[in-house]
């Protein structure tokens, strides 16, 4: 499975906290202080989780995931502002049936049309997953930007892949689907 020597040798490069120092003035009493930028990195288990989620998509959707997140943290620009993470893969129908109802007998807003068992999310292995980024900060985003830049490098690797935010009416940005 190519993927998966293509994780590892990735993982390196997104455990090492690898900082970058950059001096910056004096301050008035005469200390140097250090401006630390930190690249967003995933601990041990965190690694684990991903390579877990990964496993349970179709092999050609892995594949691409694998080569666009290689060029994401290979990029210096990407690789500083954010690192994707795969927030889910495959999802049992029983969940989704929990997600159905967040915006109709549930509050919040509605996440998704399909029903258990609709969902390609709910096939194993599965042709569809859900993409977020970690950012500096620790905090998780799903901006629209970020996801954007992030479809590209996914439909360059695979032309098979169809992205959420494409979609005509209902845009679902973090999905990235094989059909
Ligand atoms: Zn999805």
């Amino acid at each position: 499975m190519p993927w998966l020597p293509l994780l590892l040798l990735l993982l390196p490069k997104l455990v090492l906290p690898n900082l970058l120092m950059t001096p910056s003035k004096p301050a008035a009493a005469g200390v140097v202080t250090k401006e630390v930028r930190v690249v967003p990195v995933l601990m041990a288990a965190g690694l684990k989780v991903q390579a877990a989620r990964l496993a349970q998509a179709v092999p050609a959707l892995r594949a691409a995931y694998s080569q666009a997140l290689a060029r994401w943290v290979g990029d210096p620009g990407l690789r500083l502002l954010a690192l994707p993470i795969i927030t889910e893969c495959y999802r049992s129908p029983e969940r989704q049936d929990e997600l159905y109802k967040q915006g109709r007998s549930k509050p919040g807003p509605i996440v998704t049309y399909k029903r258990g068992g609709e969902s390609n999310h709910n096939r194993l292995p599965a042709p569809a997953l859900d993409v977020a980024f970690l950012l500096p900060d620790g905090e998780v985003s799903w901006s629209g930007l970020l996801l954007s830049r992030f479809a590209r490098l996914m439909k360059a690797a695979d032309a098979r892949v169809h992205w959420g935010g494409d979609w005509p009416g209902f845009k679902d940005r973090p999905h990235f689907e094989v059909v």
